[in-house]
Parts: structure tokens; sequence; C-alpha cells
């Protein structure tokens, strides 16, 4: 939503306390995404002491530098540590910007060494090079040799996602998250939207007479009809979200990244496949079903080249 919630702190903690002494007759947590500037040690105590109620997510975007540049803060004066020691569980959210292509790798490495869950994500509304998409492979590479070469290691979720249909394209492009159908947000006057994103303090009152007339429910909700016949159009994430604030629809896409998205697809088929044959004897279920989705992908990808491809990636114009 943007904003750093630990700015209201107070509030937080009346809530917390008041739920922890009034339990709800369903499962809950609280959650928050923060930058982690704002923890002095009595704040860090009371975290823990309410961390099974309220998990706190933190962005971690690697060096002092990049950290300035995406949150606006030193990554200096944030104790990843002890976010690790509370919640475990709970990935650290990696932004990948422009400026962090270049060490993408050393810097998620160094980060999963030290025990660290991390999730990583393009950042948006980018105006993706060519150049960058080709770092961004070389990166993905380094990390794909790095996972090969220890079994310790967790393959970031860039590598792992499966490559879909891409060699059997859908009639339409599927949904990517549950927005409206698995998840919806209710604002503090019970009205209630796809996700958080729809919300007037997201979207602005003025647009909220056109999102309340979203079929969230219609199954081509998230079909774009410019991606038609685009070889990654079941694979390519998509964020309902961030179309309809940018592009006014819930489906249109932002062309700008589509060639990251091929170099996430092309370095994931490779190391998919890789994973298959280095690792035949300690393979497991989703391995397989992964490996079986990238085998039928490349010899399409294999087609593709992030300086000559245009997309929507459609065969026969390659
Ligand atoms: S890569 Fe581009 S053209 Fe292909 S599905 Fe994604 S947004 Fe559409």
């Amino acid at each position: 939503m943007g904003g750093e919630p630990l700015m209201n702190f107070d509030l937080i903690r009346e809530i917390v306390e008041w739920l922890s002494a009034n339990p709800l007759s369903v499962p809950f947590i609280c959650f928050a995404s923060t930058n982690g500037t704002l923890l002095d040690d009595e704040r860090m105590e009371w975290f823990r002491k309410y961390r099974n109620i309220l998990w706190l997510g933190v962005s971690y975007d690697g060096s002092e530098y990049l950290q300035q540049i995406n949150r606006g803060a030193k990554a200096g004066i944030v104790n990843f540590d002890y976010f690790h020691d509370v919640w475990p569980e709970q990935g650290f959210k990696l932004t990948i910007a422009k400026e962090s292509l270049r060490c993408l790798a050393e810097v998620i490495l160094d980060s999963q060494k030290k025990g660290y869950k991390i999730a990583a994500s393009l950042a948006q509304g980018i105006d993706w090079s060519d150049d960058d998409a080709e770092l961004y492979l070389e990166q993905l590479s380094l990390l794909s040799v790095a996972y090969l070469a220890d079994n310790d290691l967790t393959p970031i979720n860039i590598l792992s996602r499966a490559l879909y249909e891409i060699d059997n394209l859908p009639e339409y492009q599927h949904r990517f998250c549950g927005s409206g159908v698995y998840m919806i947000t209710y604002d503090i006057d019970g009205k209630y939207y796809g996700c958080h994103m729809f919300s007037p303090i997201v979207m602005g009152e003025e647009s909220a007479l056109e999102i309340s007339k979203i079929d969230w429910m219609c199954e081509t909700i998230a079909d774009d009809d410019r991606c038609k016949n685009c070889l990654l159009k079941s694979y390519c994430p998509t964020c309902m979200g961030l179309n309809y604030h940018f592009r006014g629809e819930v489906s249109k896409r932002d062309f700008r990244s589509c060639k990251m998205i091929l170099a996430e697809a092309i370095a994931s088929c490779k190391f998919q496949i890789k994973v298959l044959t280095t690792r035949r004897n300690s393979l497991i279920k989703e391995d397989a079903y992964y490996a079986q989705a990238a085998l039928g992908a490349y010899p399409l990808l294999s087609e593709l080249s992030i300086r000559n491809s245009i997309s929507p990636y459609v065969m026969g114009k390659i």
C-alpha cells in the first residue's frame, strides 16, 4: 500500500493487545510489511511477546546502497537477524531494481547462506532495457550454478516457478493471485474489495464506483487480449491491482517487463531441466512435475533471445 506501518505503532499495539485479550472464534494473524527501521529495544521485546498474533515481513534489498535507494533507509540500522529469529518462516521481501541487477546473485546467495528466506520480485513500473534483461539472465544463471552445486541452498522463487502450458497454450490467461476469490479486503466501513490494492486508501475515492463493478468471479478477468498468442501467457506473472492503478484495467499488463519475464523463463527452464538430470536419485515428486513442464517448454524457449525476440512471443514470429 505504501507507507510505513510502524509509524503508527501505538495503534498496532492497541489492536494486538485487544485481540490477545479478546480472542476471535476464527483463526487469525495480523501482518505488516516494514522497512525495519523503527524498532527499538522496547518494541522488539513487545513484538517478540506477540509473535504468534502479529507477524512482520521486512523488506531486504541487500547492500547498504540498495537499501538506501529502494527503501530510503540504510541496511545497517536494521537488525535482520532479529526478524529471522522471531519469524523464521517469514521470507524477506527483496525487490529487484535496475540498480541491484549487477550484484543480484551475490546479494541473494549471501542472504540465503545466513539462513534468511528470500522472496524476490521485479520492481514494477520500470522501463527495463534489453541490457537489463541480459544482465538479469546472467545473474539468474549464476544463481542456478550455485544451487546445483549446493543442495542445502533453496532455489529462489523466481527459478522455481513452473513453466506452465508453454507448449500447450490455454484459451485465456489465468489469474495469478487469489484476489477477489480466495482473498478479500474489508475496509473499515464494511465494504469489500478484491484485495487491499483496490481499497480507496490506495486507488482514491473517485475510483470506488468503477471498482465496485469488477466481476471478481469472472474466469477471464486476468486475460489480456494483447497476450493472446504469447508463449509466456500462463507463466507471466501479473498484479491486477497494479494493472488497474497504472493502466486502468485489471487485465492490462505492463509490456515493459516482457523481456525480464523472458529472462526468467529461459533461466528457469534450463535450471529445472538440470535439476532433473543432475539429481536423478534425489528427485521429489514436484521436481519431476516441474521438469516435465520445462522439457515441454525447452524447444520453444530455445528459439527465443533477449535481444532479437519481440513480445508477444509468438511462434513463427520469433
Ligand atoms: S511476456 Fe509480455 S506479451 Fe507475453 S504474456 Fe507477459 S505481458 Fe503478455
